[in-house]
């Protein structure tokens, strides 16, 4: 193996890349198209080097339409083929739910990529289908109301049925039958309506609880017989032709995936039973993405492929309506995550580190304390075979050092020269330990004098499942990974919050709280790159210290090893921030001149110095957020 791939494996690259990303021999990390391996794979420090050219800036988040096309058409190629082999004599219609990812340059790449598939969407709010319905869609495919719904919201999905839409209804409570029944008579239209099935199945994972009893959406049967009794009531039991059971997020485990389908299909046959003409199963979200490659059934990993996934809902599916003697329904999922997680990464840049070292050490003096000789002389028998010892060594001399400097034995001076043979001896324990393999016993200890690196972003705008629900995303210096990553770092942020920082990270062999980095350039810029953020992190992130959106730039992967920039869409500069939080940027400008000119006229300021600082702060409120 080459060096640099050695050294992306210790980020365990080759475990996570899923075939998206590689090395090059320059040591840079590097995009590759999964549908056509054998192109060149495009740097990405490489990128951001002709992104800064064309005036864009770190942090952006780098979207790539390559990605994306790939997991829409793995996924729907993945239930065709469980379909044909399976011999289902039924169809696969996958919707793509709006919440998971909203921007418009996803939305509408998601609809133009699912063409081919009939591929539809599925709205979850009022302005989710308002979103929904300003995209033209293929004729087959369907728009899935899901939430809360008024009857605005009811009437509007009604209405869309005029344009041709396959706006489906899936009613969520008792109350919104009566909703329904109203608004399709005042209109004069017949809805497409669907039941949501509250399952008894508790799934495993991070999101155990949007499943089961104890989940907040959906009917149970009580609930159920009363929708259908209402709709026959009302002459409309023949729109009912969807049964929706959402099975969860993130589903580890594919066991859970078929008990959970398998209740499923009871429902569908007892509600047939009753007389509803369903002939639509909708399965929800759940498809997990294995975000730390380890294949097995933890939080943020799974223990099955896309392609197990779709053959055992085809086929729990198949033997559950075969036994009930109802025809195949056409199966629908409303996969989010594991449609546009791939597709985006967070780019930053490294502005500074904090390093726990000293390059080398005071004499110690004639007239010092017998510790500190005791100190000084761990050197001599430091090796990479002692490191544990040493360490122990270190701290005990220097503590009994510190309680002298309290009981006032011991000077200032003293105890600096202490500090600084200290921090010498603890660099090169860490540099010895980073070099020899085996040290993980002392991992914990070092870790409390990991450096710190200071990057440009915001984990609260850009990152918020990382800081909200400890969310794992495999993350890696995107450069100089033909030389071996000699320090151990924690990330910190720019926002002033303590939590501002991430310290857990996926590295070949599980999660560390340090992260290794190389000594920063002198001249070049020093990327780090976060992957797999294209689900929920786009609009679940907040204004933390006003830090606004970052850039995001679109491209795709061109089969020459090139990129075709898609897209750009700048971020928040302070001015629009500003106005999320009630403030109107001209009259903060007004305000600021009017203390300025106040202070003109009390004399505490040069009239011309009026000029320059108006135009520092006009610059400013035009600005990025992030630094500059
Ligand atoms: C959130 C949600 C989804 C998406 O789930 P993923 O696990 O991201 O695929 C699908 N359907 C409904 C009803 C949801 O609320």
């Amino acid at each position: 193996m080459k060096d640099s791939a050695i050294h992306a494996a210790l980020y365990g690259l080759d475990r996570w890349g899923q075939g998206f990303f590689d090395v090059l021999e320059n040591g840079d990390v590097a995009l590759k198209s999964p549908l056509s391996p054998d192109t060149p794979a495009v740097s990405l420090p490489g990128i951001m080097r002709d992104l800064e050219k064309r005036g864009i800036h770190a942090p952006l988040v780098l979207r790539v339409g390559s990605y994306l096309r790939q997991s829409i058409q793995q996924i729907n190629e993945s239930f065709r083929d469980a379909i044909d082999d399976l011999g289902y004599r039924g169809q696969y219609r996958g919707v793509f739910p709006i919440k998971v990812n909203q921007q418009a340059q996803v939305v509408d790449r998601i609809v133009e990529y699912g063409w081919p598939y009939d591929f539809g969407l599925e709205a979850g709010s009022k302005p989710e289908l308002v979103v929904a319905l300003a995209h033209k869609l293929p004729e087959n495919a369907l728009i899935v109301c899901n939430g809360v719904k008024d009857s605005e919201f009811v009437e509007l999905a009604i209405h869309s049925r005029r344009l041709g839409f396959n706006t489906v209804i899936v009613l969520e409570s008792v109350m919104e039958v009566d909703t329904v029944i109203e608004a399709s008579r005042a209109l004069g239209i017949e809805p497409m309506l669907g039941v949501r099935v509250k399952l008894s199945n508790q799934i495993s994972g991070n999101w155990a609880a949007s499943s089961g009893d104890r989940s907040t959406f959906g009917m149970n049967t009580a609930q159920l017989v009363e929708v259908i009794d209402k709709l026959r009531d009302a002459g409309l039991l023949h729109c009912l032709t969807l049964q929706h059971s959402h099975l969860g997020s993130q589903i580890p485990d594919v066991n859970d995936v078929r008990r959970a389908v398998g209740e499923a299909c009871r429902y569908f046959s007892e509600l047939t039973g009753e007389g509803a003409p369903l002939t639509h199963l909708d399965l929800g979200g759940g498809l997990g993405f294995d975000y730390t490659g380890e294949k097995r059934a933890s939080e943020n990993s799974m223990n099955y492929s896309i392609a197990e996934y779709c053959s055992n809902i085809v086929e729990t599916v198949r033997y559950a309506m075969d036994e009930a003697g109802i025809d195949h329904p056409t199966l629908i999922t409303e996969s989010g995550r594991a449609v546009v997680a791939a597709s985006s990464m967070l780019i930053f840049n490294v502005l500074e580190a904090t390093l726990y070292d000293a390059p080398g050490a005071p004499d110690v003096e004639p007239d010092d304390h017998h510790h500190v000789g005791d100190l000084a002389a761990v050197a001599d028998y430091l090796s990479a075979d002692r490191l544990r010892e040493c360490l122990n060594d270190a701290s005990f001399y220097r503590n009994e050092m510190r309680a002298l400097f309290r009981r006032g034995n011991i000077g200032i001076r003293q105890m600096a020269r202490t500090e600084k043979i200290h921090q010498h001896l603890v660099s090169r324990i860490k540099a010895l330990a980073a070099s020899h393999e085996g040290n993980s016993d002392i991992e914990d200890e070092l870790v409390k004098l990991t450096d710190i690196y200071h990057c440009n972003f915001s984990l609260f705008q850009s990152l918020p499942d990382v800081w909200a629900i400890d969310q794992l995303h495999p993350l890696m210096p995107l450069q100089m990974l033909d030389q071996r990553p000699t320090r151990r770092a924690i990330l910190s942020d720019i926002t002033c919050d303590s939590d501002g920082k991430v310290d857990r990270f996926i590295l070949a062999d599980g999660t560390s709280p340090a992260l290794p980095v190389h000594d920063l350039p002198e001249d070049d810029a020093y990327y780090i790159g976060v992957f797999f953020v294209g689900a929920y992190q786009e609009t679940l992130g907040d204004l933390h210290n006003l830090f606004g959106d970052t850039n995001v730039v679109t491209i795709d992967l061109r089969d020459d090893g090139g990129f075709d920039l898609l897209h750009e869409q700048e971020g928040d500069t302070i001015a629009e921030v500003l106005s999320y939080v009630e403030y109107d940027p001209a009259d903060c400008v007004a305000a600021f001149r009017a203390l300025v000119d106040n202070a003109i006229s009390r004399g505490t300021l040069d009239v011309e110095a009026r000029r320059p600082l108006m135009k520092a702060y006009r610059d400013s409120i035009n600005g990025y957020t992030y630094y500059e």
